[in-house]
């Protein structure tokens, strides 16, 4: 039985990779130094992988940017607008598809499955694909060369790729995967040439809901790959749920079959059961959580482990993570400043490499072998379970038995929007906005001193109250109808919730990469989440105090904050989504009570927790609904909710939103081109909604033209009493110039609305 992984962090120990990149990017490091940097990263995982005793190291999983983009580019799949000359790209064609040049936009770019990792989206164009360089046969020749470690190259399997590309129907699926399967076979049959045994081919899309007509697609792929490249074998590796259609994927003409057993809920090892696995292939077995942050419970993985043995033959077994390590941080080592008993419970990529290793062994000699580390890995978590912050009576009483309450207003929404017409009076088409304003370098920097000492609390304070007081005069001078205070106290939009609730803590170093060289670092939620202090009430009180205008109290909601969250293990989700919930509401309480009449509580993230199989999406949006509706549904009819969410593919989740009940949505719609608006075609909205009539995106300011578009486009299908008008998102990545001239066009844009619907509102 050996030991394996499927893909290791790329952005090495204190994000070295991001910070090699953006000097790169930014013209102070050269090409050539920018090649060895990264290098010396790659080579540091790999031999990290080898000296915690893995058998199986991936290769070619390494990227300067990312996998999807690097697949595409290997392939010469090149927009045009890139001016691709031919031959080998060079890195300028590369970061210009991820990042977009003066000249040409960058490729668009989404989120890889159900991750918080984005991926670039491919275009297909009508550009003839062809082989520009081998890269999976360059890693594996570094890797052997240099260090003497025969790696598995990793490669994004020809079924996934298609499925995430975009620039053709989907009748073109069969006559694309002709096109490019000579040249999947001329790779693999060069990595065979040059020694390699195994290759593993990563397709994650066969963990999602396959219909019948594409599963022959898969089969026609691998069958031709068996021709096109006899002589290699491949490991074929789903992850991120069940493999779908197990008895035919099993049954495709590979070596081997990674599985997941983490993130399948059980049907994996089920299926296994029911169906028996195949006797000529090697199962890749993911017994450790590729995406979660905590320790393994070694003995019961090991105890999956030894059902597996009774299944198939342990030396036919690798022992693997879920997925790759790609979506956990580095190492735990640096989180010294942890509390013990939570630093204990933790294992980020280079510890769950040591578990790994320690299962194989255990695998191959028995659980003796591993006593010790089996024991103190059950310690640590006990201790964890055991510790007072996991055991809240209060918030257990809480929560018990919400499952099962659907939280509702006390009123329906007719009754409050005429309370609400009657508490403000708003013009028609009000105007507003998403909640932040520009995170000013003097922000940060005032944020910094404040955190390092060097700053007072009420220095601190009396410095963000001045910014707030700065925009709410700017609101009132441009002619907004419904002010914010801007959110300057706010690093980021969960960290700063996740600062002020009991069960969060903070990593040092628990970087992990959300898209090129941006990473993120995730709260963790270990305990039980309490609310312990207000969060939002002096600042929002203090803007309102400057104005008779309303000011919209700002919360990031229940989903969004477990969304980016690493959440601890030990409890459903949807209980925890209803512990964060029950904290809020306890905020929008306190907010009713000081005043605030409008609470706007954002769920960008509701849509991304959506699970990979469509059959598990009512489960969820069913509990995910239900924490939104705790945390908002106890406030006065004349209290009026908002919720905000930033995309626009909400077509097919469409009940669920509006079963959120909240009073006005707001939701991206300007870079959609109006997809969104085609579906309120077919379904009745009713609540108040606002779709964002300019991109915050770009610093480009758009002209009221552009706006007025945007506005009729939307009122062909929604009612002018229903419509509000509202950027995208939030503008705190917008320069405070750009804002207040966009806001300017807005405002404009408004006022023609207002005379052009006049008529038909008061008519109907
Ligand atoms: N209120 C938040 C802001 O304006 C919303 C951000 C978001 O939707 N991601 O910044
Ligand atoms: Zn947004």
């Amino acid at each position: 039985m050996k030991s394996g992984n499927l893909g290791y962090p790329r952005i090495g120990q204190d994000r070295k990779w991001k910070k090699a990149l953006e000097a790169y990017w930014s013209g102070r490091l050269e090409e050539e130094e920018l090649h060895a940097e990264l290098r010396a990263i790659r080579l540091r995982g790999l031999q990290t992988q080898k000296e915690k005793g893995i058998d199986v190291i991936p290769v070619s999983d390494f990227t300067y940017y990312d996998h999807v983009l690097d697949t595409a580019v290997m392939f010469g799949l090149i927009p045009e607008r890139f001016g691709y000359a031919g031959g080998e790209p060079d890195l300028s064609v590369y970061f210009a598809m991820a990042r977009g040049t003066r000249e040409a936009t960058a490729c668009e770019m989404t989120k890889w499955f159900n991750t918080n990792y984005h991926y670039i989206v491919p275009e297909l164009e009508d550009t003839e694909p062809k082989l520009t360089k081998n890269k999976p046969l360059n890693a594996y020749l570094e890797a052997k060369a240099e260090l003497g470690i025969e790696g598995r190259p990793v490669l994004v399997g020809p079924y996934t790729f298609l499925k995430l590309s975009k620039g053709y129907a989907a009748e073109q699926l069969g006559s694309w995967i002709d096109r490019l399967l000579p040249l999947y076979g001329q790779v693999l049959r060069e990595l065979e040439a040059a020694g390699a045994e195994w290759v593993q081919i990563d397709e994650p899309s066969l963990s999602t809901t396959l219909e019948a007509e594409e599963l022959k697609h898969v089969s026609h792929i691998y069958d031709r790959l068996r021709t096109e490249a006899p002589g290699i074998k491949l490991m074929l590796q789903t992850y991120f749920e069940a493999v779908d259609h197990y008895e035919s994927v099993t049954a495709l003409p590979v070596h081997g079959i990674g599985l997941d057993f983490v993130h399948d809920g059980g049907r994996n090892l089920q299926a296994i059961r029911d169906y028996g696995f195949p006797v000529d292939k090697l199962l890749g077995a993911g017994l450790i959580d590729g995406r979660g942050i905590w320790r393994a419970d070694l003995e019961s993985k090991l105890g999956t482990l030894i059902a597996l043995t009774g299944l198939v033959a342990a030396d036919r077994i690798i022992v693997q993570p879920s997925c790759s390590l790609l979506h956990v941080p580095v190492s735990a080592e640096q989180e010294a400043a942890l509390e013990p008993t939570l630093r204990e419970a933790l294992a980020f990529a280079d510890e769950k490499l040591e578990e790994l290793a320690l299962l194989a062994k255990a695998g191959r000699s028995g659980q003796d072998a591993i006593r010790s580390e089996l024991e103190a890995a059950s310690r640590s978590r006990i201790a964890l379970q055991r510790s007072p912050s996991r055991n809240s009576k209060r918030v257990n009483e809480q929560t018990a038995g919400l499952a099962s309450q659907s939280a509702s207003r006390s009123a329906s929404f007719a009754e409050r929007r005429e309370a609400q017409r009657i508490r403000w009076n708003l013009p028609l088409l009000p105007t507003t906005t998403i909640g932040s304003f520009p995170q000013t370098p003097e922000i940060r920097s005032a944020r910094r001193k404040w955190r390092k000492g060097e700053w007072s609390g009420a220095q601190y304070e009396a410095f963000i109250q001045a910014e707030i007081k700065i925009w709410i005069g700017l609101q009132s001078e441009l002619g907004l109808d419904v002010f914010v205070h801007g959110e300057f106290e706010r690093n980021d939009m969960v960290e700063f919730f996740g600062e002020k609730l009991a069960g969060f803590a903070f990593t040092a170093n628990g970087w992990v990469q959300s898209y090129g060289s941006r990473c993120v670092k995730p709260p963790i939620i270990y305990g039980d989440v309490e609310l312990t202090e207000p969060m939002t009430v002096a600042e929002t009180v203090f803007a309102q105090s400057l104005t008779d205008a309303p000011v919209k109290g700002m919360l990031t909601g229940p989903v969004t904050i477990l969304n980016w969250s690493f959440v601890r293990d030990d409890k459903p989700r949807e209980e925890v989504a209803y512990q964060i919930a029950l904290a809020l509401r306890e905020e929008v309480e306190a907010l009713e009570a000081a005043g605030i009449g409008m609470i706007q509580v954002d769920e960008p993230a509701l849509r991304e927790g959506l699970p990979l199989k469509r059959e598990y999406w009512p489960a969820y949006l069913d509990w995910a609904v239900r924490a939104f509706r705790l945390s908002t549904a106890t406030v006065k009819p004349e209290t009026q909710i908002h919720t905000h969410m930033c995309y626009s593919e909400f077509h097919d989740i469409i009940e669920a939103i509006s079963a959120l009940d909240a009073d006005v949505i707001s939701i991206e719609t300007s870079r959609s081109h109006g997809e969104l608006i085609e579906s309120f075609e077919e379904q009745t909205y009713e609540k108040g909604i606002g779709l964002g009539v300019y991109d915050i995106h770009s610093p480009r300011v758009p002209g009221p033209e552009e706006m007025t578009v945007m506005i009729d486009r939307a009122l062909r299908v929604l009612s002018p009493d229903q419509f509000w008008i509202n950027p995208d998102c939030g503008l705190k990545t917008r320069k405070a110039e750009e804002t207040i001239a966009a806001l300017r066009n807005m405002v404009q844009a408004t006022k023609q609305a207002r005379e052009k619907y006049a008529f038909e509102a008061t008519a109907d």
